[in-house]
């Protein structure tokens, strides 16, 4: 027997509750069943174009019901996505098929532009619309899948320099997928909405989550905040993943509370100030706060229910597979309540970079971002390594400051980054962008702030702009604002 061997998950489930409902976007709905027999259609489609299990095979998509199909379909034939973010330019896309070394690129009509110049620059690259149906060659089905096998390759974000191609194996996904049910449960009605991209490890995980508990996943191909509360109530929605900007939205939009049905907003991403989650528990809307990058296929620390309001702001403990430690400068782990770079360990986590090697020392992955375990065991986060800023040997996180700007009334977004300075080394200045015919000067912002952060903490400057550089996953990009 050999323990790293687990049947196709797709084909599984559907031989398992052929009947539930797996998925419903827009006025459509499908069965698990019907799911199977789709995806299993598509694999012959792609087989018949001559994508094999070996294949690595671009998507430049929508998140929608045909989107799931192909992706379905590739692990079918044992074939790997290369899941591409659809708001880069062409010249990112261009970089990310090269150095995944794609072959083929499922598409849609919408990106026909963007095809067109991506094929001036890869000739030989093989463009299929993900609904074209030319012919049919009877695919050869993985009945089973080994845990080591490359499922997707997914690129970060790059927020703090070139996106890394993450591999993710099945077994990260499995491991993920196990790691969130020990610690959120399994109701026998759980319904997830999936308003986040499929491209992205958040919407990803939620779609091999869906197959592997055989609960129902209502997708969106945008988030619209009152398309989503009509949804919650009408679907019975019991979990949502969300990220900070969302979970704004949603929250000024809740009047009273959410429908019983509803037991966790799982956050993720980014950071989210304790104002955004003190808002949200007095509306009773139940947040589970979690850290997770793409090298950890999803969330790897997560806030357990019970400790929701005592621990407010932390991102809780390492799910059951992982595991995390906070470590000094020389490698060592430091004591309780002493910040360093976060590692973490586990089943979930990547083994490495396309192209460039191995992602962990030791098995152990050193995040890039810092943080802290209290006594007790929580993790805070307080942010990226690269975006400190060492005020006259003080360290000052940005994305705290940023929490206290954004919660001031009429400031729509900031930024915080440090600034040379002869006298402190660096200074903390602040971005920020108002929302219009607010009268909100760079003094009252300054006062609030003195009222809310120690003195060293405050902002020197504030600059007023009309939007914060981000990038195609929203995060902001703190070195264009150094620049
Ligand atoms: P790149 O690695 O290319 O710079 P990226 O790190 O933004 O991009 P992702 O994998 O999408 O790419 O994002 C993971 C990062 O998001 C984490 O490393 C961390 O910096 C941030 N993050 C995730 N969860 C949280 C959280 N709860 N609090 C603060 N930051 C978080
Ligand atoms: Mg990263």
């Amino acid at each position: 027997m050999n323990p790293n061997i687990l049947p196709n998950f797709l084909k599984n489930r559907a031989m398992l509750t052929p009947n539930r409902v797996a998925i419903v976007f827009k006025d459509k709905r499908l069965t698990f069943k019907e799911l199977y027999e789709e995806a299993y259609y598509r694999a012959g489609v792609l087989t018949a174009s001559g994508v094999t299990d070996k294949a690595y095979v671009g998507f430049l998509v929508k998140s929608d019901l045909y989107t799931v199909i192909s992706l379905l379909a590739l692990q079918i034939i044992g074939a790997k996505a290369v899941l591409l973010n659809n708001r880069l330019t062409v010249d990112e896309l261009v970089y990310q098929l090269n150095d995944a070394r794609v072959g083929f690129l499922v598409t849609e009509p919408v990106f026909d532009l963007v095809c067109k110049q991506i094929r001036g620059q890869m000739p030989a690259l093989n463009i299929m619309g993900k609904q074209d149906a030319t012919s049919y060659t009877e695919p050869i089905e993985k009945k089973i899948i080994h845990l080591a096998d490359t499922c997707t390759i997914m690129y970060t974000s790059g927020t703090t320099g070139f996106p890394k191609g993450v591999i993710q194996t099945y077994g990260n996904h499995w491991w993920s997928t196990m790691g969130s049910v020990l610690n959120l449960g399994l109701h026998e009605k759980d319904a997830w909405l999936c308003a986040v991209p499929l491209f992205h490890i958040s919407g990803y995980s939620i779609l091999i989550r869906s197959i592997v508990y055989g609960i129902k996943l209502v997708l969106h191909d945008h988030f619209e905040v009152d398309k989503i509360l009509r949804a919650i109530e009408k679907e019975k929605i019991s979990i949502m993943s969300v990220v900070t900007t969302m979970l704004h939205k949603i929250e000024s939009a809740v009047e009273k509370s959410l429908p019983s049905t509803f037991r966790c907003m799982l956050l993720g991403g980014g950071p989210a100030s304790l104002d955004l989650l003190n808002r949200c528990m007095d509306k009773g809307i139940p947040v589970y706060y979690s850290y997770g990058m793409t090298e950890t296929s999803s969330q790897i620390v997560t806030l357990a229910p019970e400790y929701s309001t005592t621990k407010i702001g932390s991102c809780g403990k390492a799910l059951f597979p992982a595991q995390i430690k906070i470590i000094d400068d020389k490698g060592n782990e430091t004591s309780a309540n002493i910040p360093g770079e976060i590692a973490v360990y586990g089943p979930n986590v990547s083994q490495g970079y396309l192209n460039k090697g191995k992602s962990s020392m030791d098995g152990w992955f050193h995040t890039g971002d810092i943080g802290y375990i209290d006594s007790e065991g929580f993790l805070f986060v307080l942010d990226r390594r690269t975006d400190l800023i060492i005020s006259g040997g003080e360290n000052i996180y940005p994305a705290e400051v940023e929490g206290v700007l954004t919660a001031i009334n009429g400031i729509i977004d900031a930024g915080v980054v440090g600034e040379k300075n002869e006298e402190w080394g660096e200074v903390p200045v602040a971005f920020v962008v108002k929302e219009h015919n607010v009268l909100l000067t760079e003094e009252t912002i300054l006062n609030i702030c003195k009222q809310k952060l120690a003195r060293y903490k405050v902002p020197k400057k504030v600059y007023f702009l009309s939007e914060i550089p981000r990038n195609a996953s929203k995060k902001i990009l703190r070195r264009k604002l150094r620049n």
